[in-house]
C-alpha cells in the first residue's frame, strides 16, 4: 500500500516534541511514498507580542515569523540529505490566514515552499479552541463563526489543502462531551466545499481524531463524500503527529475513508503543483 503522510510538526513548532531530523529519519524508516513537515505559522502572531495592539493571552506563543524561518532552513536542508531517498515535501500548516489575507499571502508565496495547509485554529475575537472552556460558552455559536470564516478561508485564501475541516469538534466533542448539532453548518459547509473544488484546492483526512477521544478522523467520511459529490479531486492524508510516535498513524484508516468517498488517488503537493498516488 502507497502510504503518505502529509501533515506533522516537529519541534519548530511550539508544541511538538520531535526534532525535524529524527520526523525524517522515521519518516524514512517507515518508506512513506510522500512525507510532509508542516509546522505551525499563526498568520495572527506572526509578529512578536508588542506587535499587536490586542495582544491576546500573554501565554500564548508569537513571533511564527522567526519559526517560520528555522522550519525552511531545516527543511532545505533536509531536502538535501535527503534526495533520492525520501519523497520529502517542504510545508506548512498556515493557521488565521483570515486575520491579515495579505500577510498570509506574502508568507505563502515563498518559493522554498511545497506545500500549504490552510487552517483555523481560533475564530476572530476568540481563543484556540483548544484553550476554551466549552462547558462555559455556546458551542453552536463559536460552530457558527468557525464556519463563516472557513467559507472566507476557502474564498480567499492561498493554500493547496484545508487542514482538519472539524477541528473544534476535537475539543467540543472530544474533550469536553458535548454533542454538537452539525447539521446547521451542513450548507456553508457544502458551500466552503464548492468554493475549493471551483479554486482546484483540496482537503485533508486528518487521522489525529483516531487517537484521540473523539474517535474519528477530521473530517469524517459524511464530508468527505460531500467534497467527492461536489466534484472534488484533490485528497491528502495526514496523522498530525507532533512527535515521532504519532507519524503515519492512522493512514491506512484514512485511505479506506477516502476509498469509500469515491476516491481512487491521493494528491500531495511539490513546488505547490498537485502530484497522485493511486490508491
Ligand atoms: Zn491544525
Ligand atoms: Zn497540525
Amino acid at each position: 500500500m502507497n502510504l503518505i503522510d502529509c501533515h506533522t510538526h516537529s519541534t519548530n513548532s511550539p508544541d511538538a516534541e520531535s526534532s525535524p531530523d529524527a520526523m525524517l529519519k522515521r519518516a524514512a524508516e517507515l518508506g512513506l511514498s510522500a512525507y510532509a513537515l508542516t509546522d505551525h505559522c499563526e498568520v495572527n502572531r506572526f509578529f512578536s507580542y508588542g506587535h499587536y495592539s490586542d495582544h491576546g493571552d500573554p501565554e500564548n506563543t508569537f513571533d511564527f515569523g522567526v519559526t517560520f524561518e528555522n522550519s525552511m532552513r531545516d527543511n532545505m536542508r533536509l531536502k538535501e540529505q535527503y534526495k533520492g531517498k525520501l519523497n520529502f515535501i517542504n510545508g506548512i500548516e498556515l493557521g488565521q490566514a483570515q486575520y491579515d489575507f495579505s500577510l498570509a499571502a506574502e508568507i505563502a508565496s515563498d518559493c522554498r515552499l511545497d506545500f500549504v495547509i490552510g487552517s483555523i485554529h481560533q475564530v476572530r475575537g476568540a481563543e484556540d479552541f483548544a484553550f476554551i472552556d466549552h462547558s462555559k460558552n455556546d458551542p453552536a455559536e463559536l460552530i457558527r463563526r468557525y464556519y463563516s470564516e472557513i467559507y472566507e478561508l476557502c474564498e480567499k485564501g492561498d493554500f493547496d489543502i484545508l487542514g482538519h475541516l472539524t477541528y473544534p469538534l476535537r475539543y467540543i466533542e472530544g474533550d469536553f462531551g458535548i454533542k454538537v448539532d452539525m447539521k446547521a453548518a451542513d450548507e456553508i459547509i457544502r458551500e466552503s466545499l464548492r468554493v475549493l473544488v471551483r479554486r482546484g484546492k483540496g482537503i485533508e483526512i486528518n487521522t489525529s481524531g483516531l487517537r484521540q477521544r473523539y474517535g474519528k478522523t477530521f473530517p469524517d467520511l459524511y464530508y468527505v463524500r460531500m467534497f467527492r459529490e461536489e466534484g472534488g479531486e484533490f485528497i491528502s492524508i495526514g496523522s498530525d503527529a507532533h512527535c515521532t510516535d504519532d507519524l503515519g498513524k492512522g493512514i491506512a484508516d484514512g485511505i479506506s475513508i477516502a476509498q469509500a468517498a469515491g476516491f481512487d488517488r491521493l494528491t500531495y503537493f511539490i513546488g505547490r503543483r498537485p502530484q497522485f498516488i493511486d490508491i
